[in-house]
Protein backbone atom coordinates (compact mmCIF):
# COMPACT_ATOMS: atom_id res chain seq x y z
CA UNK A 1 0.00 0.00 0.00
CA UNK A 2 1.42 3.26 -0.75
CA UNK A 3 1.85 6.16 1.35
CA UNK A 4 -0.91 8.03 0.00
CA UNK A 5 -3.65 5.42 0.92
CA UNK A 6 -2.33 5.64 4.83
CA UNK A 7 -1.64 8.93 6.03
CA UNK A 8 0.71 9.48 8.85
CA UNK A 9 0.25 13.29 10.29
CA UNK A 10 1.23 14.82 13.73
CA UNK A 11 -0.05 17.04 16.09
CA UNK A 12 3.35 18.75 17.06
CA UNK A 13 3.14 21.15 20.07
CA UNK A 14 5.07 23.26 21.93
CA UNK A 15 4.54 22.52 25.58
CA UNK A 16 4.38 26.34 26.70
CA UNK A 17 1.51 25.67 29.71
CA UNK A 18 -1.91 24.82 28.50
CA UNK A 19 -3.65 23.25 24.92
CA UNK A 20 -4.83 26.26 22.89
CA UNK A 21 -8.40 25.81 21.42
CA UNK A 22 -6.40 27.02 18.50
CA UNK A 23 -3.69 23.74 19.08
CA UNK A 24 -7.41 21.95 19.83
CA UNK A 25 -8.96 22.49 16.35
CA UNK A 26 -5.46 21.60 14.57
CA UNK A 27 -5.49 18.30 16.29
CA UNK A 28 -8.63 17.54 15.31
CA UNK A 29 -8.32 17.94 11.32
CA UNK A 30 -5.48 16.05 11.59
CA UNK A 31 -7.25 13.06 13.62
CA UNK A 32 -10.00 13.59 11.31
CA UNK A 33 -7.92 13.36 8.57
CA UNK A 34 -5.80 10.38 9.49
CA UNK A 35 -9.08 8.48 10.96
CA UNK A 36 -10.72 8.73 7.84
CA UNK A 37 -7.69 7.26 5.47
CA UNK A 38 -7.15 4.71 7.93
CA UNK A 39 -4.04 6.85 8.81
CA UNK A 40 -1.83 7.21 11.42
CA UNK A 41 -2.25 10.62 14.29
CA UNK A 42 0.86 11.10 15.82
CA UNK A 43 1.85 13.19 19.12
CA UNK A 44 4.94 15.27 18.79
CA UNK A 45 6.04 17.57 21.58
CA UNK A 46 8.20 20.10 20.33
CA UNK A 47 10.27 20.94 23.46
CA UNK A 48 13.27 22.32 21.79
CA UNK A 49 13.34 26.06 23.13
CA UNK A 50 14.14 26.16 26.56
CA UNK A 51 13.26 29.47 27.28
CA UNK A 52 9.92 28.82 26.77
CA UNK A 53 10.33 25.71 29.09
CA UNK A 54 6.72 25.27 31.81
CA UNK A 55 7.14 23.34 34.20
CA UNK A 56 3.95 20.71 34.12
CA UNK A 57 2.90 21.65 30.35
CA UNK A 58 3.59 18.74 28.65
CA UNK A 59 1.25 16.81 31.51
CA UNK A 60 -1.51 19.53 31.17
CA UNK A 61 -1.55 18.72 27.45
CA UNK A 62 -1.41 15.57 27.45
CA UNK A 63 -4.22 15.66 30.03
CA UNK A 64 -6.40 18.17 28.05
CA UNK A 65 -6.53 15.63 24.88
CA UNK A 66 -7.13 12.56 26.44
CA UNK A 67 -10.08 14.51 28.41
CA UNK A 68 -11.26 15.90 24.29
CA UNK A 69 -11.70 12.17 23.34
CA UNK A 70 -8.56 12.62 20.41
CA UNK A 71 -6.79 9.90 20.86
CA UNK A 72 -3.36 9.36 19.16
CA UNK A 73 -1.15 6.48 17.88
CA UNK A 74 2.13 6.95 18.75
CA UNK A 75 3.25 9.54 20.62
CA UNK A 76 4.66 9.86 24.41
CA UNK A 77 3.83 7.53 26.47
CA UNK A 78 2.75 5.23 23.64
CA UNK A 79 5.84 4.69 22.02
CA UNK A 80 5.68 3.66 18.22
CA UNK A 81 8.14 2.81 15.55
CA UNK A 82 9.66 6.32 15.22
CA UNK A 83 10.28 7.31 18.85
CA UNK A 84 11.27 9.07 21.00
CA UNK A 85 8.58 11.60 20.32
CA UNK A 86 9.80 14.32 22.12
CA UNK A 87 12.05 16.40 20.67
CA UNK A 88 14.50 17.09 23.69
CA UNK A 89 14.84 13.60 23.43
CA UNK A 90 16.44 13.62 19.56
CA UNK A 91 19.06 15.89 19.78
CA UNK A 92 22.01 14.13 18.28
CA UNK A 93 19.98 13.23 15.27
CA UNK A 94 19.52 17.04 14.52
CA UNK A 95 23.09 17.28 14.94
CA UNK A 96 24.15 14.96 12.61
CA UNK A 97 21.72 16.24 9.92
CA UNK A 98 23.53 19.95 10.53
CA UNK A 99 27.25 18.17 9.90
CA UNK A 100 25.90 16.75 6.91
CA UNK A 101 24.39 19.93 5.59
CA UNK A 102 27.44 21.94 7.31
CA UNK A 103 29.92 19.41 4.82
CA UNK A 104 27.73 20.23 1.20
CA UNK A 105 27.89 23.74 2.44
CA UNK A 106 24.05 23.91 2.74
CA UNK A 107 24.43 25.44 6.15
CA UNK A 108 27.44 27.50 7.59
CA UNK A 109 28.86 28.35 11.27
CA UNK A 110 27.72 31.94 12.40
CA UNK A 111 29.46 33.59 15.14
CA UNK A 112 28.38 36.98 15.22
CA UNK A 113 27.59 38.37 18.35
CA UNK A 114 24.08 39.64 19.75
CA UNK A 115 25.63 42.93 20.14
CA UNK A 116 26.23 42.95 16.22
CA UNK A 117 23.38 41.56 15.24
CA UNK A 118 21.33 44.20 16.96
CA UNK A 119 23.55 46.65 15.31
CA UNK A 120 22.93 45.24 12.21
CA UNK A 121 19.59 45.04 12.29
CA UNK A 122 19.23 49.12 13.36
CA UNK A 123 21.18 49.77 10.40
CA UNK A 124 18.34 47.96 8.23
CA UNK A 125 16.03 49.57 9.96
CA UNK A 126 17.68 52.96 8.80
CA UNK A 127 18.03 52.29 5.48
CA UNK A 128 14.32 50.62 5.22
CA UNK A 129 15.11 47.38 4.12
CA UNK A 130 13.74 43.88 5.10
CA UNK A 131 16.01 42.29 8.17
CA UNK A 132 18.09 39.51 6.98
CA UNK A 133 21.22 38.30 8.56
CA UNK A 134 23.99 40.31 6.55
CA UNK A 135 26.08 36.79 5.23
CA UNK A 136 29.08 38.61 7.42
CA UNK A 137 30.37 34.75 8.33
CA UNK A 138 29.56 33.34 4.90
CA UNK A 139 32.98 35.18 3.48
CA UNK A 140 34.97 33.84 6.43
CA UNK A 141 37.95 31.86 5.18
CA UNK A 142 37.25 28.35 6.04
CA UNK A 143 41.10 28.13 8.53
CA UNK A 144 39.35 30.76 10.04
CA UNK A 145 35.80 28.67 11.22
CA UNK A 146 38.03 25.86 12.24
CA UNK A 147 40.23 27.93 14.27
CA UNK A 148 37.18 29.58 15.87
CA UNK A 149 35.51 26.19 16.06
CA UNK A 150 38.53 24.76 17.93
CA UNK A 151 38.82 27.79 20.35
CA UNK A 152 35.39 27.12 21.46
CA UNK A 153 34.00 29.85 20.20
CA UNK A 154 29.88 30.19 20.58
CA UNK A 155 28.29 29.58 17.69
CA UNK A 156 25.12 28.94 15.55
CA UNK A 157 24.76 26.86 12.03
CA UNK A 158 22.40 28.97 9.80
CA UNK A 159 21.29 27.74 6.77
CA UNK A 160 22.31 29.41 3.17
CA UNK A 161 18.73 30.18 1.09
CA UNK A 162 19.35 30.23 -1.97
CA UNK A 163 20.12 33.54 -3.32
CA UNK A 164 17.91 34.34 -6.26
CA UNK A 165 14.68 31.38 -6.38
CA UNK A 166 11.21 31.06 -6.52
CA UNK A 167 9.89 28.76 -3.96
CA UNK A 168 6.75 27.21 -4.35
CA UNK A 169 4.30 25.66 -1.82
CA UNK A 170 1.38 23.42 -3.42
CA UNK A 171 -0.62 23.89 -0.42
CA UNK A 172 -4.29 22.02 0.40
CA UNK A 173 -5.93 24.69 1.14
CA UNK A 174 -4.78 27.44 -0.56
CA UNK A 175 -3.46 26.35 -3.70
CA UNK A 176 -0.11 27.57 -5.37
CA UNK A 177 1.76 29.82 -3.09
CA UNK A 178 5.14 31.41 -4.00
CA UNK A 179 7.96 33.42 -2.29
CA UNK A 180 11.10 34.80 -3.53
CA UNK A 181 13.79 33.42 -1.86
CA UNK A 182 16.15 36.68 -1.56
CA UNK A 183 13.05 37.85 1.43
CA UNK A 184 13.64 34.56 2.87
CA UNK A 185 16.38 35.10 5.71
CA UNK A 186 19.72 32.31 6.70
CA UNK A 187 17.61 30.67 9.38
CA UNK A 188 19.32 29.62 12.35
CA UNK A 189 19.32 26.01 12.61
CA UNK A 190 21.52 25.06 15.17
CA UNK A 191 21.61 27.36 18.33
CA UNK A 192 24.93 27.77 20.75
CA UNK A 193 23.00 25.35 23.16
CA UNK A 194 22.98 22.90 20.66
CA UNK A 195 19.78 22.77 20.65
CA UNK A 196 18.08 22.65 17.17
CA UNK A 197 15.50 25.45 16.25
CA UNK A 198 12.18 24.71 15.38
CA UNK A 199 12.80 24.70 11.54
CA UNK A 200 15.55 21.78 11.50
CA UNK A 201 13.98 19.63 14.13
CA UNK A 202 10.34 19.59 12.26
CA UNK A 203 11.77 19.15 8.70
CA UNK A 204 13.81 16.19 10.42
CA UNK A 205 11.42 14.85 12.30
CA UNK A 206 8.45 15.00 9.72
CA UNK A 207 10.66 12.73 7.50
CA UNK A 208 12.07 10.48 9.56
CA UNK A 209 8.71 9.97 11.17
CA UNK A 210 6.85 9.44 7.46
CA UNK A 211 4.66 12.34 7.59
CA UNK A 212 2.79 12.48 4.63
CA UNK A 213 0.79 15.58 5.38
CA UNK A 214 1.42 18.65 7.36
CA UNK A 215 -1.78 20.18 8.48
CA UNK A 216 -1.24 23.55 10.78
CA UNK A 217 -2.01 26.79 11.81
CA UNK A 218 -1.87 29.29 8.61
CA UNK A 219 0.96 31.42 11.02
CA UNK A 220 3.52 28.79 10.00
CA UNK A 221 2.89 29.37 5.85
CA UNK A 222 5.46 32.05 6.20
CA UNK A 223 8.21 29.24 7.55
CA UNK A 224 7.40 26.69 5.11
CA UNK A 225 9.82 28.46 2.44
CA UNK A 226 12.62 27.83 4.67
CA UNK A 227 11.53 24.44 5.34
CA UNK A 228 10.67 23.41 1.25
CA UNK A 229 14.69 24.36 1.13
CA UNK A 230 15.67 21.98 3.51
CA UNK A 231 13.83 18.85 2.51
CA UNK A 232 15.90 19.96 -0.50
CA UNK A 233 19.21 20.18 0.68
CA UNK A 234 18.24 17.05 2.46
CA UNK A 235 17.63 14.99 -0.50
CA UNK A 236 13.96 14.29 0.73
CA UNK A 237 10.62 14.84 -1.15
CA UNK A 238 8.69 17.49 0.25
CA UNK A 239 5.38 16.36 2.04
CA UNK A 240 1.98 17.96 1.01
CA UNK A 241 1.32 20.97 3.12
CA UNK A 242 -2.44 22.18 4.66
CA UNK A 243 -2.30 25.88 6.31
CA UNK A 244 -5.60 25.91 7.90
CA UNK A 245 -6.97 29.38 8.51
CA UNK A 246 -6.81 31.81 11.74
CA UNK A 247 -8.48 32.00 14.59
CA UNK A 248 -10.17 35.40 15.05
CA UNK A 249 -11.98 37.43 17.83
CA UNK A 250 -15.86 39.02 16.88
CA UNK A 251 -13.51 42.00 16.19
CA UNK A 252 -11.67 39.88 13.52
CA UNK A 253 -8.27 40.60 15.38
CA UNK A 254 -6.19 37.27 16.04
CA UNK A 255 -7.83 34.96 18.68
CA UNK A 256 -6.30 36.26 22.38
CA UNK A 257 -6.98 35.42 25.87
CA UNK A 258 -7.56 39.45 26.31
CA UNK A 259 -11.10 38.75 24.57
CA UNK A 260 -12.34 35.51 26.29
CA UNK A 261 -10.94 32.01 27.42
CA UNK A 262 -8.41 30.03 24.57
CA UNK A 263 -7.33 27.61 26.82
CA UNK A 264 -9.22 24.16 26.68
CA UNK A 265 -8.88 23.21 30.22
CA UNK A 266 -11.27 26.59 31.06
CA UNK A 267 -13.60 25.07 28.92
CA UNK A 268 -13.45 22.14 30.54
CA UNK A 269 -13.84 23.68 33.70
CA UNK A 270 -16.92 25.88 33.05
CA UNK A 271 -18.48 21.92 32.45
CA UNK A 272 -18.39 22.04 28.57
CA UNK A 273 -18.83 18.52 26.67
CA UNK A 274 -15.55 17.32 24.99
CA UNK A 275 -17.86 16.21 22.10
CA UNK A 276 -19.16 19.81 22.31
CA UNK A 277 -16.04 21.69 21.97
CA UNK A 278 -14.86 19.53 18.95
CA UNK A 279 -17.91 19.92 17.36
CA UNK A 280 -17.44 23.48 17.56
CA UNK A 281 -14.18 23.54 16.74
CA UNK A 282 -14.30 21.01 13.72
CA UNK A 283 -16.67 24.29 12.04
CA UNK A 284 -14.32 26.99 12.66
CA UNK A 285 -12.71 26.92 9.33
CA UNK A 286 -14.29 23.55 7.88
CA UNK A 287 -18.11 23.19 6.90
CA UNK A 288 -19.88 19.73 5.75
CA UNK A 289 -21.46 21.65 2.70
CA UNK A 290 -24.88 21.71 3.63
CA UNK A 291 -26.75 23.36 7.12
CA UNK A 292 -26.10 20.83 9.30
CA UNK A 293 -23.94 21.63 12.72
CA UNK A 294 -24.16 19.05 15.33
CA UNK A 295 -21.84 16.08 15.11
CA UNK A 296 -20.29 13.86 17.03
CA UNK A 297 -16.98 12.63 16.87
CA UNK A 298 -17.40 9.70 14.93
CA UNK A 299 -20.43 11.63 11.94
CA UNK A 300 -16.96 14.09 11.79
CA UNK A 301 -14.58 11.75 10.79
CA UNK A 302 -17.11 10.18 8.53
CA UNK A 303 -17.82 13.22 6.73
CA UNK A 304 -14.43 15.81 7.01
CA UNK A 305 -12.14 16.41 4.14
CA UNK A 306 -9.67 19.06 3.43
CA UNK A 307 -10.98 20.45 0.67
CA UNK A 308 -13.86 22.02 3.15
CA UNK A 309 -12.05 23.58 4.33
CA UNK A 310 -11.73 27.26 3.81
CA UNK A 311 -8.85 30.11 3.39
CA UNK A 312 -10.62 33.15 5.54
CA UNK A 313 -10.15 33.43 9.13
CA UNK A 314 -12.80 31.79 11.47
CA UNK A 315 -14.59 33.72 14.11
CA UNK A 316 -14.51 32.01 17.40
CA UNK A 317 -17.97 32.88 18.62
CA UNK A 318 -18.94 31.26 22.31
CA UNK A 319 -22.46 31.78 22.07
CA UNK A 320 -22.55 29.21 18.88
CA UNK A 321 -20.44 27.10 21.52
CA UNK A 322 -22.97 27.76 23.88
CA UNK A 323 -25.81 26.38 21.68
CA UNK A 324 -23.30 23.54 20.33
CA UNK A 325 -23.09 22.24 23.97
CA UNK A 326 -26.85 22.23 24.37
CA UNK A 327 -27.55 20.35 21.71
CA UNK A 328 -24.95 17.52 22.70
CA UNK A 329 -26.58 17.35 26.09
CA UNK A 330 -29.74 16.91 24.78
CA UNK A 331 -28.34 14.10 22.90
CA UNK A 332 -27.35 12.34 25.69
CA UNK A 333 -30.00 10.46 27.93
CA UNK A 334 -31.03 11.52 31.55
CA UNK A 335 -28.77 8.69 33.17
CA UNK A 336 -25.80 10.09 31.45
CA UNK A 337 -26.87 13.86 32.20
CA UNK A 338 -27.51 12.45 36.17
CA UNK A 339 -24.18 10.84 35.78
CA UNK A 340 -22.74 14.43 34.77
CA UNK A 341 -24.63 16.76 36.95
CA UNK A 342 -23.91 14.29 40.29
CA UNK A 343 -20.26 15.67 40.95
CA UNK A 344 -21.30 19.25 40.34
CA UNK A 345 -24.07 19.41 43.02
CA UNK A 346 -21.74 17.59 45.13
CA UNK A 347 -19.35 20.06 44.79
CA UNK A 348 -22.00 22.69 45.40
CA UNK A 349 -23.28 21.15 48.80
N1 LIG B 1 5.63 23.37 17.43
C1 LIG B 1 4.80 24.10 16.51
C2 LIG B 1 3.64 24.65 17.31
O1 LIG B 1 3.81 24.89 18.47
C3 LIG B 1 4.36 23.16 15.41
C4 LIG B 1 4.01 23.81 14.11
C5 LIG B 1 3.88 22.74 13.04
O2 LIG B 1 2.89 21.98 13.12
O3 LIG B 1 4.76 22.61 12.21
O4 LIG B 1 2.55 24.86 16.88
Amino acid sequence: MTAQSHPRVRFAPSPTGFLHVGGLRTALYNYLFAKKEGGTFILRIEDTDRSRYVEGALENLIEALKWSGLDYDEGPGKGGACGPYTQSERLAIYRDHVTQLCSVKKAYHCFCTPERLDEMRKQQEKMKIAPKYDRHCLRMAPEEVSRRLAEGAPSVVRMRIPETSTIVIDDLIRGRVEFQSDRVDDQVLLKSDGYPTYHLANVVDDRLMGITHVIRGEEWLYSTPKHVVLYGYLGWDVTAFAHLPLLLNADRSKLSKRQGDVAVEDYRAAGYLPGALLNFVALLGWNPGDDREIFGLDELVQEFSLGRVGKSGAIFNVEKLQWINQQHLRRLGPDAIADKLKPVLKKAG
